[in-house]
């Protein structure tokens, strides 16, 4: 959905139509494509007239009318497609990540818009049939952190929750990160073995959360952090994901202040 440049004089960020017209090429490059049945060409017709939304075609086969957002996280949205489109533009470009507060003010909607439309933006980007990280002589380090805002930072109320993160990292590959309610073996153990193959080799610090799913992997190794421990032999060392979760807080903190944990539900990458 997104350009590589953004130009917010861009009519599509703007222009409900423009923006119809720019998801319209990039889904279907080739014509419009009936989503139920697969037809394109002459067996779909554009419908027109006064009681029409624009947009809006008609399969001959199924007989059903359809639009660019059926079956996409815009469909039934009463959010106006400009805004999804610059929404998602703005995701993309934002390095350090963006908040539902920002998007806010930038695109004029309320909190809870802008929240649920980073939310499904985000929802969209993880491919539901990717498989586990890691495998056959692969490394998977595994380490959790807590990200919240400092108290000393926040002026009125109670302190602020810290949110616990769980992540996995494949030395050399992906990083795939959770926000947990407990750091405990019930709530780590099910992501750990669904997101990590079990043939690649574990390697966490000695908290005893990892001790009993730990035996499940081919093998398991420990650094301890505690006997200032962090490189032994150039194998036991947890610093690819410390050193993801330095780049997530710095994210964090230079656009997530005003702490929005919720970001985190779903994996990043
Ligand atoms: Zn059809």
């Amino acid at each position: 959905m997104t350009k590589s440049k953004l130009d917010l004089r861009d009519p599509i960020y703007h222009d409900d139509a423009k923006a119809r017209e720019h998801l319209e090429t990039l889904l279907w490059p080739d014509g419009p494509v009936c989503p139920r049945c697969g037809v394109m060409e002459d067996r779909i017709t554009k419908l027109k007239g006064k009681s029409t939304r624009p947009g809006v075609y008609k399969c001959k086969d199924c007989r059903k009318p359809f639009s660019v957002t059926v079956g996409t996280v815009m469909e039934r949205s009463k959010v106006p497609l400009s805004k999804w489109v610059l929404a998602a533009q703005l995701m993309a470009s934002s390095k350090k990540g963006m908040s539902a507060l920002q998007l806010k003010r930038m695109i004029g909607t309320n909190y809870e818009t802008a929240w649920f439309l980073f939310h499904r933006l985000r929802e969209c980007t993880i491919d539901p049939k990717r498989g586990p990280i890691g495998g056959n002589n692969k490394v998977v380090e595994a380490d959790e952190t807590y990200i919240g805002g400092k108290a000393k930072n926040k002026a009125f109320g109670p302190p602020p929750k810290k949110a616990a993160v769980f992540a996995l990292v494949e030395r050399d590959g992906e990083v795939r990160s959770f926000h947990v309610a407990n750091v405990n073996s019930k709530t780590l153990r099910p992501i750990l073995v669904k997101n990590a193959s079990r043939k690649s080799y574990l390697m966490t610090d000695e908290a005893g959360v990892y001790v009993k799913t730990g035996r499940e992997f081919a093998g398991h190794g420990t650094v301890n952090h505690s006997a200032d421990e962090y490189v032994r032999g150039g194998f036991w060392y947890t610093n690819t994901v410390e050193s993801y979760f330095a780049l997530l807080k710095r994210g964090m903190m230079g656009s997530f202040h005003e702490s929005d944990p919720v970001f985190l539900d779903t994996e990043l990458s």
